[in-house]
């Protein structure tokens, strides 16, 4: 009985061992594990790879993207299984963050208590907002470095819970940017523009640039757009301008970077590293 339980154990750690092993030197992943982050793998382009059970996309040259929600607290498994059947996992653990508290205050009467007519036009800008964050296209330009989209000062991070004059709303996830009405913004990645909507309800002129493996950008409140629909655009290519557009106290840039729905920080993919 004893011996019987002690193999049990004896497994059970040798499992965990297993599970708990970084991946092997030929494996490369960026390392910044914190919540909101954009985690970039490179795997030989013939290997599978698996996020918790679900296959993620590999790149003809052996890129693959994932990420860590605002909030995540669960380790996420990754496997990755070669061609002969053999596997190589690690378990990535959250780095918890703390976000802080930012009140905004002079906010419309209209905005802060939207009409019937209002909510369903921001229901409609949501599909379409959503319906451009499903897009798992080929690019591999988040596997090669971001820039900072305009030159200015951060007045707004990722994360910070806000009260609109004193109502606690949702948690502010981009990364806001002071400017003035017509600044040149840049696409901060290579990409496709997936969307420009110039007056949603809440965001204004709103654009999606596709980075690929459903890594993408997104930009609030423009002034104007410079592309089309369907364009491929390349790093520091002027697209837009900035304006105070839909739900804005004054021109500035809201820039979001998005792994399909889940939110991520700007701020921590500007400093990924390209992978060799
Ligand atoms: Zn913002």
């Amino acid at each position: 009985m004893v011996k019987k339980f002690s193999l049990l154990f004896l497994g059970a750690l040798l499992a965990s061992l297993l599970i708990l092993q970084p991946l092997s030197a030929k494996e490369q992943l960026t390392e910044q594990f914190f919540q909101g982050a954009l985690i970039v793998g490179k795997t030989a382009p013939e290997n599978k790879v698996m996020l918790n059970g679900k296959a993620i996309k590999v790149s003809s040259t052996g890129d693959y993207a994932l990420g860590f929600s605002r909030d995540e607290k669960n380790n996420s498994e990754l496997v990755i299984t070669k061609p002969d059947g053999s596997q190589e996992k690690q378990l990535l653990k959250p780095l918890k963050r703390e976000y802080n508290i930012q009140k905004v205050t002079g906010i419309s009467k209209k905005i802060m208590n939207p009409n019937k007519k209002a909510n369903i036009r921001a229901g409609e800008d949501n599909k379409k907002i959503s319906a451009a964050r499903k897009v798992d296209s080929d690019l591999t330009a988040f596997a090669q470095g971001f820039i900072a989209p305009i030159e200015g000062t951060i007045t707004g991070v990722y994360g910070s819970q806000r009260y609109y004059n004193g109502v606690p709303k949702r948690p502010h996830y981009g990364l806001d940017y002071a400017g003035k009405k017509g600044d040149p913004v840049k696409a901060p990645a290579d990409g496709t523009i997936l969307m420009y909507v110039p007056d949603m309800f809440y965001s204004g002129g709103t654009m999606i640039i596709d980075h690929g493996h459903g890594v993408s950008s997104t930009f609030l409140h423009l002034s104007d757009s410079y592309v089309k629909v369907g364009d491929k655009v390349t790093k520091g290519q002027l697209v837009a301008a900035v304006g105070s557009s839909g739900r804005a106290t004054g021109p500035h840039l809201d820039w979001r970077i998005n792994w399909f729905n889940m939110r991520l920080d700007p701020a921590l993919v500007l400093k990924l590293k390209p992978l060799k």
